[in-house]
């Protein structure tokens, strides 16, 4: 059982304190939802986790499966099986989604036998096919160069798709709802689902509470002014729905919660 252990992490942006102290534990298989309002930092621990120079930590420890994340460089983070779904992906002309997919599945076999020549080409277009059927993907989608010209929610379905062929153990999902229109919200969410029937365990960031009617969390948490405020089921995104973020920011100015 791998698990992602987050303990009392301090990050700091250009000198300034952003993450303060955020304490959070995902297993496989668990999907946790975090939630916050913008500028919270939300953004920030899932860059933090993948490693990006940017962020700096000051302080906490972040283990995975064992070892110290922290100590480990991007690329060491994704072989070990962490991905990131990144809100805004970038566009690559040139590079269809089918070569990049078999370009990444490469890297990483070459990185756990460096004497690999690298998957036939005959079992890479059965892969991809079989992920492409289990996410009812066009097949023409495989040709088309990597995100150019691509629609919010044929983005995020790249996403998925790379995820499904790289097989992590926790993925990390930033906003992955944003800019989606209901029908592709759904094959993200379906996309989800499946990868977490698969034991992929999933850390789904989100500002909105509609990517939860189709994912129920294990444990949603809520975020604010860089930590996290308060924890609940799949109801209290419901409650949050309904009421907002006030009541709690109330609560935490209040000092009834401590950040
Ligand atoms: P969220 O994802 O919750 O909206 P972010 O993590 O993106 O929040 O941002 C948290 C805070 O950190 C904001 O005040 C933002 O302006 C600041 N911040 C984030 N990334 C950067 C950056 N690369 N450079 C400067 N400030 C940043
Ligand atoms: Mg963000």
């Amino acid at each position: 059982m791998s698990e992602l252990s987050i303990k009392g992490l301090h990050v700091n942006v250009e000198q300034k304190e952003i993450l303060k102290g955020l304490t959070l534990s995902v297993a496989q298989g668990q999907v946790h939802a975090i939630m916050g309002p913008n500028g919270t930092g939300k953004s920030t621990l899932a860059y933090t986790l993948m490693g990006h120079p940017r962020y700096t930590v000051t302080e906490g420890e972040v283990t995975f499966k064992g070892r110290n994340l922290l100590d480990l460089s991007t690329d060491e983070r994704s072989r070990l099986g962490l991905f990131l779904a990144f809100q805004y992906p970038v566009s690559i002309p040139g590079v269809t989604v089918a070569n990049f997919l078999r370009t990444a599945v490469n890297a990483r076999r070459k990185a756990q036998n460096p004497g690999d020549r690298g998957i036939p080409i005959p079992e890479f277009r059965k892969l991809l096919r079989e992920k492409m059927d289990m996410l009812k993907m066009d097949s023409a989608f495989a040709g088309r160069y990597l995100n150019e010209g691509f629609s919010g929610g044929e983005k995020k379905r790249a996403e998925v798709l790379q995820m499904a062929i790289l097989q992590p153990e926790i993925a990390i999902l930033d906003e992955t709802d944003s800019g989606l229109d209901i029908d592709a919200l759904r094959i993200v969410s379906e996309g989800v689902n499946l990868l977490r029937e698969q034991n992929v365990g999933v850390l789904l960031i989100t500002h909105y509470q509609r990517m939860l009617n189709y994912i129920k969390p294990d444990v949603v948490h809520v975020m604010m002014g860089g930590t996290i405020v308060e924890s609940g089921g799949a109801d209290l995104a419901l409650h949050l729905e309904e009421h907002g973020y006030d009541w709690i920011r109330e609560k935490y100015e209040n000092g009834i919660i401590s950040g």
